[in-house]
């Protein structure tokens, strides 16, 4: 008997048990079975199983379930379900942001040169403001929203340490009514989605070094994108987001001061952000053009023709994560570590080293025209 001649449901047991590399062996040693690659609805039926209904718009099902990331995407966020209800939840995500940063201004004014301890305090206390657990003053971290359609909860996440066994009233949440993803929100790194099925952080893990696969990231990034660009009608609190989102910006661009920048991105689009979190403009840049700094046949290259200051300007991992996923960015980004084996890019590479030279020796260390 051929395998071909298999019912699906046979077959897709035996894929359940084979790692994708090794079907590919098994589906080139006969010529009708190589065909099957192309069978799209046999691969969309197979990542139905895993409760998978969503994909990268530029993947086929086919190409999911051989890149390995079948197994490894959350399966609980899917576009419709989400996003019809997004602009609703955006309200909720303003409010719950705005209650904070609310209680962080007052404290600012109260206090016009706080000491670095007290900020720290205050950091902490505008974090835990969780109207769920304000009575008993829980030291609890990464609280935010569900994400269900219709549902409006807000709450408290878990204790840093042991979170399972110190729950938060969000993963309480979860537990009692199946509401598995959360908009958890954070004053470094905005807003990010997590999984309490999964029980993971969805689309980003907190730290750019590891990638989350991309078809979850390209929707967790239309999610994020909606709710932060969504602001409220109400002139007054439409301009209390602004500032809110500003001041976790610039918070995040200086925390990541020392850090070594290292990503290229396009200067216009740079410069234009600065604006912003310098407060010249409320207008916020949109999506990060880095297509312009490649070469045009093959988009791939980056030229080597570009000048730092003038075309491009650099960032940290943080940042340039960051700017993924709220701004999003069209066209590939080039570490700077990438280019140091390649002579053509010698210009370029010249200049990242007497930049850094510079940031670390002051604007004295500038040598002055002969
Ligand atoms: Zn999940
Ligand atoms: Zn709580
Ligand atoms: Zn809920």
């Amino acid at each position: 008997m051929l395998l071909l001649e298999l019912p699906n449901e046979i077959l897709w047991t035996i894929l359940h048990f084979v790692p994708p590399r090794d079907s590919l062996c098994l589906l080139k040693t006969c010529k009708s079975l190589y065909q099957l690659k192309q069978d799209e609805l046999f691969w969309r039926e197979f990542a139905r199983q895993y409760g998978m209904i969503y994909l990268h718009p530029h993947q086929t099902w086919w190409q999911f379930y051989i890149s390995g990331d079948l197994k490894k995407t959350c399966p609980h966020i899917h576009d419709r379900f989400f996003m019809e209800t997004l602009t609703k939840k955006a309200m909720v995500f303003w409010n719950t942001l705005l209650s904070f940063s609310s209680s962080f201004q007052q404290q600012q004014q109260q206090q016009q040169q706080p000491s670095e301890k007290e900020k720290e305090k205050e950091e902490k206390r505008t974090s835990l403001f969780y109207a769920c657990c304000q009575e008993q003053g829980q030291k609890l971290n990464g609280g935010g929203l569900c994400l269900s359609p219709h549902c409006q909860f807000v709450g408290c996440g878990d204790a840093f340490f042991s979170p399972e066994a110190n729950p938060g009233h969000l993963r309480e949440h979860y537990h009692a009514t199946g509401h598995t993803c959360v908009l958890k929100l954070s004053s470094l790194h905005f807003c990010e989605l997590f999984c309490y099925a999964c029980n993971k952080p969805v689309g980003f893990w907190g730290f750019p070094s590891m990638e989350k696969p991309i078809g979850e990231r390209y929707l967790v990034r239309s999610i994020v994108q909606t709710l932060v660009n969504t602001f409220p009608k109400d002139p007054y609190l439409k301009n209390q987001a602004i500032e809110r989102r500003r001041a976790i910006e610039r918070r995040l661009v200086w925390s990541q001061q020392s850090h070594e920048d290292s990503y290229i991105i396009e200067r216009s689009w740079f410069m234009a952000w600065n604006e912003f979190l310098f407060e010249k403009t409320d207008q916020i840049p949109g999506v990060l053009l880095n297509k312009s700094l490649f070469c045009s046949m093959t988009t791939n290259t980056l030229r080597s023709d570009i000048e730092l200051g003038t075309d491009f300007e650099l960032v940290g991992g943080v940042v340039r994560s960051y700017i993924e996923r709220v701004y999003d960015i069209d066209g590939p980004v080039v570490s700077a570590y990438e280019l140091q084996w390649k002579p053509e890019y010698r210009k370029i590479c010249e200049s990242i080293l007497f930049r850094r030279h510079i940031m670390q020796r002051g604007p004295q260390g500038i040598p002055s025209d002969p």
